[in-house]
């Protein structure tokens, strides 16, 4: 299993050597919202509605104070939008009233925070708290299941402590970053790159089924 991580991690290392977190922020609760916001589209969508939203509300007491219309037309194109508009709003006040305006490090309190769960603190640890740590999104699961460092139904959290157990702590939110990356632009869900990919040779996807590709 060794060799195998270092043949992915080295080709990572190839083919995404400066991974960035693609969504957009300027402060500890504009990049937890963001997170939030992005379940179920991407991080380009994200970033053009989080422009106008923290244009519109520059601060949390201006997001406490949203017309709750207003926020749901904002975040409409995400889906999920009642939803999300709910929790922006719902953030902001926890976060103004609660905690002065600053997003508590803790993990306890932050997945009491609507729509922000493990996934979320995770980003939030890594790249604002550059906590080590490693956020298993849909893009990870794919990837890891198809390299089979996982098996096929090991769950996020079981994927979470495999990647954490083989990969070096100090690594962990640059590795991340790199499997999303990997997912997002080679290893798509629908047509992934296999030609080209340099993990062909130990993909247990591509076994299965990419050749024919
Ligand atoms: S060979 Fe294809 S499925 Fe396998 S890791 Fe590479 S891109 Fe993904």
């Amino acid at each position: 299993m060794k060799k195998k991580y270092s043949e992915i991690l080295n080709y990572l290392d190839e083919l995404l050597p400066n991974p960035h977190c693609e969504l957009h922020y300027f402060n500890d609760y504009s990049l937890l919202i963001a997170v939030m916001l992005s379940a179920q589209t991407t991080d380009a969508r994200v970033n053009i509605v989080t422009k106008e939203l923290f244009t519109k509300y520059p601060n949390l007491e201006a997001l406490k104070e949203a017309n709750f219309n207003d926020l749901k037309d904002i975040v409409h194109s995400l889906g999920n939008y009642t939803k999300k508009a709910f929790n922006i709003k719902e953030i902001a006040r926890i976060l103004v009233d609660n905690y002065d305006g600053i997003v508590p490090k803790e993990r306890e309190i932050l997945e009491t925070l609507p729509g922000i769960g493990r996934k979320t603190v995770n980003v939030y640890y890594a790249e604002y708290l550059k906590i080590p740590a490693i956020a298993v999104d849909t893009h990870v699961e794919r990837v890891c299941k198809r390299l089979k460092l996982v098996p096929a139904k090991a769950s996020v959290l079981e994927i979470e402590k495999t990647l954490m157990k083989n990969i070096l702590e100090e690594q962990w939110g640059r590795r991340h970053l790199q499997l999303v990356l990997f997912g997002r632009y080679y290893c798509q869900a629908k047509n992934p790159s296999c030609q080209e990919c340099q993990l062909k040779d130990i993909c247990y996807f591509y076994k299965k089924k990419g050749k024919k590709n």
